[in-house]
């Protein structure tokens, strides 16, 4: 096997490097390699940046807004973007919303919601799970009721990632009661400023405001804002968490973070045990780079090769062990995690607790990799 990259590859990374280390501001980007936290300000920043060069949404078709990349060169794209420490475009609009409604919107719905999804003027939320419907999403119960030309909205919504800077939330909603599970749902986009919709905060473990509930008492949705058709929801539903798992192997991202924790980890690399446990975490990061490379080299027009699956599960589960070691490295200094700014901690080590515990939830979100685990056996190991 030979992985290599042709001379035309290996210019278009250039020029995205390029691209990225000088065109980006340097304060967003140390953010990013530093760990600490993005503001809503950097992230809309950021994509207005890329969406101006043409780079925020190139998976989409050419006719909305989309580049005629190959496969490889997004995948270049994409990892270029995360080892420059660029925030990737919120995948909510840029993965999730915008890739539906290029392909099951009306050429009306394209016009008003594209453009303002990939230049990031409308922040998206995902209104998918509830209570109860995680893994098991057919089985949502938040309904949706005609009344008129509107619909009315009941119910309620859980995990909503960033749902505090939300403008818009795309929702699976139950129309038809009597249906079978799958078939009694449709995809609905909700202004958060409806009257009726309520965003509550869940406080996490790691001390931080990332999820939130959402609530809906008899919000009233015009009717032209449903997705499709009536109860095709889970079609559309099924696109969607298909391009989700492609776009949660974070290799560029591991690789930046393993860099840095050799740099961090200074005169422990001494320790034998510890020069053993990186030198293990990068052999597996480069097995999962070139197993990266083959997915891409395979996905067939774009749709998502089953093997992404195999990158969701070892790209969360590389990232969670990265983020365990440099918790180690930190030491007895990851428990000033609640220390101020101006604290003797070096910023890192105080960072180094929560990051491990935040991480905890890329196994979970993007399909639980319990999940994934069951997606390999049925789809690739034929079990
Ligand atoms: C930080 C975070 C952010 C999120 N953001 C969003 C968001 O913005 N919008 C949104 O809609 N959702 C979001 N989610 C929800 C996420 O998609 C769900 O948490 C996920 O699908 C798992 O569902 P659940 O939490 O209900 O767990 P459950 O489905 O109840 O699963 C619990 C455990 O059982 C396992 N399990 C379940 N079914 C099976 C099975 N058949 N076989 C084997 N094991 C199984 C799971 O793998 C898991 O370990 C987010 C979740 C997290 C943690």
């Amino acid at each position: 096997m030979r992985l290599e990259l042709s001379a035309e590859d290996q210019a278009f990374r250039e020029e995205m490097r390029g691209f990225f280390t000088t065109e980006v501001p340097q304060e967003i980007r140390s953010t990013v390699l530093e760990g600490r936290e993005l503001s809503r300000d950097q992230i809309v920043t950021s994509q207005r940046i890329l969406n101006a060069a043409g780079l925020a949404v190139p998976h989409w078709p050419v006719d909305d807004g989309g580049r005629d990349w190959t496969d490889l060169q997004r995948h270049i794209w994409h990892e270029e973007m995360q080892q420059a420490g660029v925030p990737a475009p919120l995948a909510f609009n840029a993965s999730m919303i915008g890739p539906v409604l290029a392909q099951f919107a009306t050429p009306e719905m394209k016009r008003r919601f594209l453009p303002a999804t990939a230049n990031l003027d409308i922040w998206w939320s995902q209104g998918f799970s509830e209570p109860d419907a995680g893994s098991d999403l057919a089985g949502l119960r938040t309904t949706a009721v005609r009344d008129g030309e509107d619909w009315v909205v009941n119910g309620q919504k859980t995990w909503t990632t960033l749902g505090q800077y939300g403008d818009w939330i795309f929702t699976l909603v139950r129309t038809d009661p009597e249906a079978k599970k799958q078939s009694g749902i449709s995809m609905l986009l909700i202004d958060m400023t409806s009257p009726g919709l309520e965003v509550r905060p869940i406080e996490l473990i790691d001390g931080g405001h990332e999820v939130n509930e959402v609530w809906f008492t008899d919000v009233r949705v015009p009717g032209e804002n449903l997705v499709g058709e009536v109860n095709q929801g889970w079609t559309m539903a099924k696109f969607l968490l298909g391009n989700e798992r492609v776009g949660v192997a974070p290799v560029g991202a591991v690789k930046r973070a393993l860099a840095r924790a050799k740099q961090l980890a200074g005169a422990q690399l001494d320790d034998p045990l510890t020069r053993a446990r990186v030198a293990e975490l990068e052999n597996q990061l480069l097995a999962l780079e070139l197993t990266a490379l083959r997915v891409v080299a395979n996905s067939a027009d774009g749709a998502p090769h089953p093997a992404s699956s195999v990158l969701k599960l070892r790209g969360t589960e590389l990232q969670q062990a990265v983020s365990e070691l440099i918790l180690d490295l930190a030491g007895p200094a990851s428990l000033g995690a609640r220390g101020a700014e101006d604290s003797d901690l070096p910023g890192w080590a105080r960072r180094s607790a929560p990051t491990y515990l935040n991480l905890r939830k890329a196994s979970i979100y993007g399909g639980s990799n319990e999940i994934q685990r069951q997606i390999i056996a049925r789809t690739i190991l034929g079990l």
